[in-house]
């Protein structure tokens, strides 16, 4: 598909744990399909949930991208300095009769899995205790063009009313992505399968918010092979190794579909990203949720 600049993508980590395989993978189809339409690349660090937030993971995922030759543009943007904005755009919302007080325990919603029936949508006044507030999303199909993935239907009201602040008062991702991407003027997100049901519903959030939306790509996502789960921080994958980038950013080269001569082997860390940003074509990576994680030595 073509894209007309101008161009601006974005990397945006959450600070839960270093950076491993499967976000290597991410981070480089974002970054190469950014500098071969010579667009901007920007770097969010998403700390937003305090509890889920390891130390020092900032840092070590900055340094590993500095490493791994991926150089963004511009000031690192954190999430936690733009609480202002997101009560901002959230109290629009509320103006708009859009959100409604849910008080639902966890418990209520066991065996749901994440679908929320809108036990709570008739409730009007702000109740006592804690609440968080759902987007009220209509019964209707949100439909985009994925840029690896093609045609994509999904249907709002089976992935339930979404939560954009939560009971412990924090702003739900779903919420400061959007948020941030229209501040940012993101126009093309390039991340990984995993997201693809909250594009849908990011989409719709957009277009309430009335912001300009984004292009679309999401990279199949590295499952890990004992498991077939998805390679994460939660399930303990290897950080990226600092001192020696170049083997893991070959092999992370080759799953997206860019392949090295093997003589570049030879070559430095920005010769390998150089040659990644002349050779990519979208169209390389193949149309899949997942792939499963190479051979790493
Ligand atoms: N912060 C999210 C994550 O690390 C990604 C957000 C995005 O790319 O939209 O999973
Ligand atoms: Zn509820």
């Amino acid at each position: 598909m073509d894209v007309t600049p101008p161009y601006t993508g974005r990397f945006a980590p959450s600070p839960s744990g270093p950076l491993h395989f499967g976000s290597l993978v991410t981070a480089l189809a974002s970054y190469l399909d950014a500098r071969a339409h010579q667009g901007q690349w920007l770097v969010r660090i998403e700390d937003i949930d305090p509890p889920r937030e390891q130390p020092g993971s900032a840092l070590l995922i900055l340094k590993a991208l500095e490493n791994y030759g991926m150089i963004w543009d511009g000031e690192v943007l954190y999430q936690s300095l733009r609480t202002g904005a997101y009560q901002h755009e959230l109290e629009r919302l509320l103006k708009q009769g859009l959100l409604y007080p849910c008080t639902c325990t966890r418990k209520r919603l066991a065996g749901l899995a994440g679908v929320y029936p809108g036990y709570c949508r008739s409730k009007t006044s702000m109740p006592q205790g804690p609440y968080s507030l759902r987007l009220q999303c209509p019964d209707q199909p949100v439909v985009f063009e994925d840029r690896i993935q093609g045609r994509q239907e999904q249907q709002l009201s089976a992935l339930g009313d979404f939560i954009l602040r939560r009971k412990d008062n924090l702003y739900a991702y779903q919420l400061a992505v959007c948020v941030d991407d229209a501040f940012q003027k993101i126009s093309h997100v390039v991340r990984g399968y995993d997201l693809m049901d909250s594009t849908s519903k990011q989409l719709y959030l957009q277009s309430v918010l009335g912001y300009r939306q984004p292009a679309y790509a999401h990279v199949p996502v590295i499952t890990a092979n004992n498991t077939g789960e998805k390679l994460s921080k939660q399930n303990h994958a290897a950080p990226l190794p600092l001192d020696e980038p170049r083997p893991l950013l070959i092999k992370a080269m080759n799953v997206i579909g860019v392949d090295l001569d093997i003589s570049l082997n030879h070559c430095s860390v920005e010769e390998i990203i150089h040659w990644g940003v002349k050779h990519w074509r979208i169209n390389n990576i193949i149309q899949s949720s997942s792939i499963p994680l190479p051979p790493l030595s």
